[in-house]
C-alpha cells in the first residue's frame, strides 16, 4: 500500500540534516560539482512518519438496461431498497463504496 509524506517536511528535514559534499577536480583543484548522497536522502525519507491519508478512488455513474444509475466500481444503485434515495446520480460520491465520481 502506498504511503504519503509531507513534501515540505521532507525538504526541510533534508536541508537540515543531510550534509552536502563538493566534487573537486584533482588537476585544477576547482570545485566542479556539489550534491548530497542518495543514501543520506533515503535515510531521511525512511525516517519520516507517513501522513494519515487515504488514496482517492474514482468511479462514475453508469446506466443499466432499465436506465437506472449504478456505480462503476461496486455496481450498486445510489438508493436503498429501491425506494429511499440516499444519494442520487448527481452525488459526488458513491454512498456504498465511497468512490469519487468523475466530473
Ligand atoms: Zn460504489
Amino acid at each position: 500500500m502506498a504511503e504519503y509524506i509531507d513534501r515540505d517536511k521532507a525538504i526541510e528535514t533534508i536541508q537540515e540534516t543531510v550534509e552536502p559534499y563538493v566534487i573537486v577536480d584533482p588537476e585544477t583543484t576547482c570545485i566542479v560539482g556539489a550534491g548530497v548522497k542518495e543514501a543520506d536522502v533515503i535515510k531521511v525519507l525512511n525516517g519520516l512518519t507517513a501522513a494519515d491519508v487515504q488514496e482517492v478512488r474514482y468511479g462514475e455513474w453508469l446506466e443499466d438496461e432499465h436506465k437506472a444509475e449504478y456505480c462503476s466500481k461496486c455496481g450498486k444503485h445510489p438508493y436503498n431498497d429501491g425506494e429511499y434515495y440516499i444519494a442520487g446520480w448527481w452525488s459526488e460520491f458513491c454512498p456504498h463504496c465511497g468512490v469519487k465520481m468523475k466530473g
